[in-house]
């Protein structure tokens, strides 16, 4: 009989109004994480079954487990519902285990079967007692033999992979997420994916000041993210002109400030333009000068789109965690220089003051820069296109 992989649904699950929305994004989600794959997929309001070639079903549900929504995912053991069937198959199952002692946990959801949980959790007990060297344990077993009968089968299967959690990406709609080639934008992005939002990514860069090598870094970490989405894409903002006018008007020691105001303004026009909602970056409070709260408050300033900054009170040891956890890290410390520290004075300003910023920026016509620089941003949808030898 034939292995299957069953999804158990995660948080989506406690919102009863949406849940048919969220589990059909999943589904989409899913489908577009799997099209490299042949699969079949069924689900009701509980739970989700998906059906492939027996040798892709591991690379299928190692996959899986990185996509937010999902509690758990379990590879199971399919038979009728027929007690000695279940009996044969939990055999063969057994055969390829080691273990000393075990528990067998059954489900009923279909009542129609005979014999109650209870029971037939003795019965398997019992055939298992019989067939194997091994002692019953139901506090801390080796093994935990899980049987679901429901209408449709019985499934059996013994480990759980447990799944990233998170809403499905999309339920909240989008979010424009500022990318640099650091270690914290990268983190912030995925946390913003794990509660659902759908994000694209806006990387600054202002060439010949910084090079193909760090954007194609940035293009490497979208990518890296985009096994959680599959559904990025990274708008590249030609930035010179604006840090050249910046450099040439401002005093230096605004220079951070102002430059920051400016990706905020370009943040949000172009949010606007992509309909997305909100603006994401890996603002760390107090992790340098333009992270000051008087700093925030004066960058913040320029825009009411709400700015959310998943990292925002973090340690960077712990943001170092996550970066390791979803594989961003090795890339994100490559030497690759950013827009902003290019231009970086040598004592940038600690608590800047809103109205000298506003003062020193009227100096340039800032408006129509923002506008041509907009019209000139490129997209790059297709990750995986990119070359990435010169940085590897
Ligand atoms: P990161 O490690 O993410 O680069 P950081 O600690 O170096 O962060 P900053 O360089 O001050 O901090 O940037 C703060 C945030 O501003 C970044 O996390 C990112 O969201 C955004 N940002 C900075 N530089 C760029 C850039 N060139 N393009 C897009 N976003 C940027
Ligand atoms: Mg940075």
């Amino acid at each position: 009989m034939e292995r299957l992989i069953l999804i158990k649904y995660g948080e989506l699950t406690t919102k009863k109004e949406n849940r048919k929305m969220f589990i059909k994004l999943l589904a989409n989600n899913i489908k577009s994480l799997l099209s490299d794959y042949n699969f079949n997929m069924v689900y009701d309001r509980v739970r989700m079954y998906i059906t492939c070639d027996d040798e892709d079903i591991d690379s299928i549900a190692s996959k899986l487990s990185k996509i937010f929504g999902i509690h758990s995912v379990v590879i199971c053991h399919k038979t009728n519902n027929d007690t000695n069937e279940i009996k044969e198959k939990i055999s063969e199952i057994l055969k390829k285990e080691t273990f000393k002692t075990f528990k067998v946990e059954t489900k009923r959801a279909d009542k129609r079967f005979e014999i109650s949980s209870m029971d037939f959790n003795n019965v398997i007990g019992g055939h298992v007692l019989r067939n194997f060297d091994c002692k019953v344990d139901v506090h801390n077993p080796d093994l935990r033999i899980h049987i679901e009968i429901r209408p449709e089968g019985t499934f059996i299967y013994l480990n759980e992979i447990a799944g990233s959690g998170g809403y499905p990406v999309g339920v909240q709609g989008k979010g424009l997420l500022m990318l640099s080639g650091g270690i914290d934008s990268p983190v912030a992005g995925y946390l913003a994916l794990k509660r659902g939002i759908d994000i694209d990514c806006l990387y600054f860069e202002a060439p010949p000041h910084t090079s193909v090598e760090a954007k194609n870094k940035v293009i490497k970490l979208a990518d890296i993210i985009n096994e959680y989405s599959g559904n990025i894409k990274v708008h590249v903002v030609p930035f010179t002109k604006i840090q050249e006018e910046i450099y040439k008007n401002c005093p230096s020691d605004y220079n951070i400030t102002i430059m920051r105001r400016m990706m905020y303004r370009i943040a949000e026009k172009y949010a606007k333009k992509i309909k997305a909602h909100a603006i994401i970056n890996g603002e760390s409070v107090g992790q340098v000068a333009s992270q000051t709260l008087t700093s925030m408050y004066v960058i913040n300033s320029v825009t009411n789109m709400p700015v959310i900054r998943p990292v925002a009170c973090m340690d960077k040891l712990e943001i170092i965690d996550i970066s390791n956890k979803i594989g961003t890290y090795e890339t994100s410390i490559l030497p690759f220089e950013d827009c902003c520290t290019i231009f970086l004075p040598r004592h940038p300003v600690i608590n800047p003051n809103l109205d000298k910023c506003i003062k020193y920026e009227n100096s340039f016509d800032y408006e129509s820069l923002i506008d041509e620089t907009i019209n000139n941003i490129e997209v790059v949808s297709n990750l995986k296109g990119e070359d990435f030898s010169s940085i590897l």
